[in-house]
């Protein structure tokens, strides 16, 4: 593969089911990868330093930032996430889609630098749903269930920017869906000028 990459940035309340529609999409595809986050929050049973995040405490996350190592950072109940830089601009130049899963604040900041990226938001078919999905994924609070659909709200409300946008209300519908907008982006004319001028 010779073309560059593209920066795929997946957004959507916790539970709209951004998990499950990227590893269905995603199934026998050898040409994404998926960038790993940096966090300064705990981690979880069963998270793995380097496979989940990799976890480091606020004063190496300052630094990253001040030596500008992040593409984009974010503060999110508490805690600093961001994505690596250098890992992120390889894999593109290698001709790698690379997929982030960020909130709404990050991926603003990764329109700003790099407005080629694309930028697409899954979200449940409705509220209602939001809170089944949440309930049987059985990993949060109460409290913590409604604090996330408070802020599926508010990420709705700041959403605009988005390139595009995903309903998932069948898990096999919205892979295809995201399969799709996969292969129109690589299909785009500005990045085949040059093949034209060649043929
Ligand atoms: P996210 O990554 O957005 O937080 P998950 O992928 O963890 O969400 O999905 C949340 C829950 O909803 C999981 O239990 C998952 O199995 C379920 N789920 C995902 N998509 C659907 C769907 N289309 N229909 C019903 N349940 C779904
Ligand atoms: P969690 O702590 O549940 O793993 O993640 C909390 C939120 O942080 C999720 O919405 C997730 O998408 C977001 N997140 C994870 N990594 C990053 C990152 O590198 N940057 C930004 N802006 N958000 C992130």
């Amino acid at each position: 593969m010779s073309e560059r990459g593209k920066l795929l940035v997946i957004s959507g309340p916790s539970g709209a089911g951004k998990s499950t529609v990227v590893f269905k999409a995603i199934e026998g595809r050898t040409d994404i990868c998926f960038s790993t986050s940096v966090t300064t929050r705990a981690p979880r049973p069963g998270e793995v330093d380097g496979r989940e995040y990799f976890f480091v405490d606020f004063e190496r996350f300052r630094e990253m930032v001040e030596k500008d190592e992040l593409l984009e950072h974010a503060e999110y109940v508490a805690n600093r996430y961001g994505t690596p830089r250098s890992y992120v601009e390889k894999r593109l130049s290698e001709g790698m889609n690379v997929l982030l899963d960020i909130e709404v604040q990050g991926a603003r900041q990764v329109r700003r630098r790099m407005p080629e990226a694309v930028l697409i938001f899954i979200a449940p078919p409705s509220m209602e749903e939001l809170e089944r999905r949440l309930r049987g994924r059985a990993t949060d609070s109460e409290s913590a269930i409604e604090g996330r659909l408070i802020r599926a709200r508010q990420e709705y409300q700041e959403a605009d920017f988005y390139d595009y946008l995903i309903i998932n209300d069948d898990v096999e519908k919205a892979a295809a869906k995201l399969n799709a907008i996969i292969e129109a982006e690589h299909c785009r004319f500005s990045d085949w000028a040059d093949w034209l001028r060649l043929h």
